[in-house]
Formats: structure tokens, sequence, C-alpha cells
């Protein structure tokens, strides 16, 4: 049993993104995309996703998102899995899961709520200043897809 269950506590909502990187096979180049909104959070990188609506799968959410967030069509790949029955604690009110992406169609832009997308080659990955939630998620996709 979770915790948020043992103690009556809200349960988390779930928040969806994408480690999105120039090919699934070989990942070299991932995209981080850089917080323009709420003011807490400005200026600091994150993996680009947002929250699931009801009635809407995680991965159609995902897809949504990226369309609206940046613009761009994406097929997904393998889902990043992470320790809290699979997804990954952000904060006591947040949750997310996370997949790796490749873009099929158009060029990713910061439309909403961001105010830049970088293309971090490898060896890089962990040189911007993530949102402090997503930094171990890094870690593990650095880990996961190998010597970057
Ligand atoms: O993007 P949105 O504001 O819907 O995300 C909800 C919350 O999830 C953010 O306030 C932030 O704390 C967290 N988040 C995160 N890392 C991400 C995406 C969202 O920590 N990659």
């Amino acid at each position: 049993m979770r915790a948020w269950q043992t103690h009556r506590m809200t349960p988390p909502v779930l928040v969806v993104a994408a480690a999105i990187v120039d090919d699934l096979d070989e990942p070299r180049v991932l995209l981080a995309a850089r917080r323009a909104v709420p003011a807490s959070l400005a200026g600091r990188w994150e993996f680009p996703g947002g929250k699931v609506d009801a009635g809407e799968t995680p991965e159609a959410a995902l897809h949504r998102e990226l369309r609206e967030e940046l613009g761009v069509r994406v097929a997904l790949g393998d889902e990043l899995v992470g320790p809290d029955e699979g997804a990954w604690r952000l904060t006591e009110q947040y949750e997310m899961r996370l997949w790796l992406a490749e873009i099929v169609d158009g060029v990713a832009e910061a439309l909403v709520e961001h105010d830049d997308v970088r293309w971090l080659p490898e060896g890089q990955w962990l040189d911007v200043p993530w949102l402090d939630a997503d930094v171990r998620i890094v870690q593990a996709l650095v880990s996961r897809v190998g010597d970057v």
C-alpha cells in the first residue's frame, strides 16, 4: 500500500512527460524545455508534458501536451519506469510517468509554458538547471541509455 492510501491523503495527480531524443534506438541528444511559468519554476528545465485529463489515457495526454506545448508529433518508445509503482514522485502533489520519444513531425519550439527549448548533446544532459524533481530522472535516463 502506498503512503497516501495508508494515511488517508489525496492521491497524487499524474503528470506525463517525454524524454525526447534524436534517435530512439541510439539516443545521443536530449531535448529539455525551460519553464516560463509559474514564477517559482521559471528558468528551470524540464521534460515537456503535463497533467492527464479525466477520461484520457496517459499516452493520449502526452501526445496532446507535446502538440500543444512544442508543436510536434512524436512516436513513443519505452517507458522509463520509476521507483514508486512505476511512477516518479515529483512532489507531495504530483507523480510522473515518462516515456522516451522521437519527433516524427514538426520542429520543437517553446509555444505555451516554456520560453526556450534546447537539444543537449551527449555528455551534457545534466548541464542545465533541471527542476529539482527531474534531476534523478535525468540521472536514471543517462544510466538507462548508456554512456551519453
Ligand atoms: O506542467 P504542469 O504545470 O502541468 O506540471 C505540474 C507540476 O509537475 C509542475 O508544477 C511541476 O512541479 C511538476 N513537473 C515536474 N517535472 C516535469 C513536469 C512537471 O516536476 N517534467
